[in-house]
């Protein structure tokens, strides 16, 4: 699939790339307020506060929406389609919703709340995005 390599990002983003390569989720929440919020902010979106800590969470995630993508608008997805691109949400993080993509399911199988979890195992270098898959029952 095709990627931002990692030194083409924000460095904003860098501990919670950090954390996923060692296998766990990190999101930055405001020591003033205590509200996560993401994307990654200097200062807290909602009290304008400059003390940001990052918070492991530990999951597992909900599914809050989905879309299936069947066309491939750049020729390097073809191969990819149809894949399904999520908005993820976490109990241990209100606030934080990520966009990331579902593997290892069909789409008929998705419905709004159901349990995913981070596919670490599915990253095979540092540059590869993080997907989730959902939590089998
Ligand atoms: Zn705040």
């Amino acid at each position: 699939m095709k990627v931002l390599a990692r030194d083409d990002m924000a460095t904003e983003f860098m501990p919670f790339w950090n954390a996923v390569d060692a296998g766990h989720l990190s999101f930055p929440v405001c020591r003033t307020c205590d509200r996560f919020h993401w994307y990654p902010l200097n200062l807290c979106p909602y009290c304008r506060g400059q003390d940001i800590a990052w918070s492991e969470v530990s999951g597992p995630g909900e599914l809050y929406s989905w879309t299936v993508v069947r066309h491939a608008f750049d020729p390097e997805f073809w191969d990819q389609i149809p894949y399904i691109v999520a908005l993820v949400v976490f109990p241990d993080a209100p606030g934080i919703r990520l966009v990331t993509n579902l593997i290892d399911v069909a789409p008929e199988k998705l419905s709004f709340g159901i349990a995913v979890t981070p596919a670490f195992d599915a990253r095979n270098a540092a540059d590869d995005p993080l997907r989730f898959r959902i939590v089998s029952a």
